[in-house]
């Protein structure tokens, strides 16, 4: 099958594609956002950043940026880094397995690149945590190389050019756009054409039926904006409903601090701190019958919000308590007083509206 079969379009609107490429460009030289990350885009920077974009908007990654980079200027201060001191530096931003396999790349950096990334998309690839994106957005940006980066803005952008009602769910669908992607990168600006691409879907090529295609610079190429389909492109398969899970969060405040427990180092959130937690939505005497099994007396209990977090794969709703108990010995947990709560301990952010609640009742 050929790249017009593959995705469905008609093969004259692919082999105009690369018309597109100049006005791009223009766009982007005029409009692209200043952003950290591009303003001294060396590889460390541009791999910090690419890595925490992933499922994370821009406004949010920002601060995370340049804290992190304060703690950790360099590949040899992360290849070095505490995982406790890491985690921290990560809370609140989720997928906290991207933060380790950018530890484990940084120890392979300084042991086999001498603490420098490595000039070569297949070298890159090697990479823990760096896939075919990735790799391709730190090459092409950092290094030159005429490789795509074809995220889920471009798939949404070459989608609309080409009216492509090619599922782009599908794994070879991806092939095909980052395949159509790679044939229009110019060998002089790769790196402004990748992020041009992304701009576009990030800023006027947005999803759903809100694109600003009265300003979009490519808008007299674009066959969906001709034929009136930009809302219902591209067409991606429904993902499977999330698992839903419901928790019991309890918050246990004493004289020495708040109990918290090491979650197993496997798993979501793998190794983080959390409050007591108990499976399923637990009455009150539940959750007392729970705690003097634990070897602790309750001296006041304070019911609190009902949250929920959803996670790529799973939501979980959480109803919370908060009670005051006489000192116990806390197994497999420490207590942890208001410093160690900001700046130790990583506490998912799942947690974080009911912590502030139960901090509140019973400030540390
Ligand atoms: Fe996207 Fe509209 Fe521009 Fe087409 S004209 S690329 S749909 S913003």
């Amino acid at each position: 099958m050929n790249l017009a079969e593959q995705l469905l379009c008609d093969p004259q609107t692919l082999c105009a594609l690369p018309n597109t490429v100049q006005p791009l460009l223009a766009w982007y030289e005029a409009h692209a956002r200043i952003l950290p990350w591009r303003q001294y885009p060396t590889p460390y920077r541009i791999w910090v950043s690419e890595i925490m974009l992933q499922q994370t908007r821009v406004e949010a990654v920002k601060g995370y940026y340049a804290r992190f980079l304060a703690a950790l200027p360099a590949v040899a201060d992360l290849a070095a880094v505490e995982e406790e001191v890491l985690l921290k530096l990560w809370e609140g931003l989720g997928y906290y397995s991207r933060a380790r396999n950018m530890c484990r790349a940084a120890r392979q950096i300084m042991a086999e690149h001498g603490g420098t990334l490595p000039a070569s998309y297949k070298q890159l690839r090697t990479l823990p945590g760096i896939g075919e994106y990735t790799a391709g957005a730190i090459a092409s940006i950092a290094f030159g190389i005429p490789v795509p980066a074809t995220d889920g803005n471009v798939h949404r952008v070459l989608s609309r050019l080409l009216n492509s009602e090619a599922d782009i769910a599908k794994p070879a669908v991806k092939a095909a756009l980052r395949e159509t992607e790679g044939q229009l990168i110019p060998c002089d600006a790769p790196g402004d054409f990748n992020q041009a691409m992304m701009e576009l879907g990030a800023t006027v090529c947005v999803p759903k039926a809100s694109p600003h295609c009265s300003i979009c610079p490519l808008q007299g190429y674009c066959l969906a904006y001709q034929r009136g389909t930009v809302a219902a492109l591209p067409v991606r398969t429904k993902k499977k409903p999330r698992k839903i899970e419901y928790k019991t969060v309890v918050f246990l405040p004493s004289e020495k601090g708040i109990a918290l427990f090491q979650r197993p180092n496997q798993g979501l959130l793998a190794g983080m701190w959390e409050p007591l937690v108990l499976e399923g939505h637990l009455t009150q005497q539940e959750v007392m019958q729970s705690i003097t099994a634990m070897g602790a007396a309750a001296i006041e209990t304070t019911a609190l919000k009902e949250t929920k977090h959803i996670f790529t794969h799973v939501e979980w709703r959480m109803q919370g308590f908060a009670v005051k108990v006489d000192t116990f010995a806390v197994q497999d947990g420490i207590w942890a007083n208001q410093a160690d709560v900001l700046k130790k301990y990583a506490i998912p952010s799942a947690y974080r509206t009911l912590l502030r609640e139960a901090l509140q009742q019973y400030p540390l």
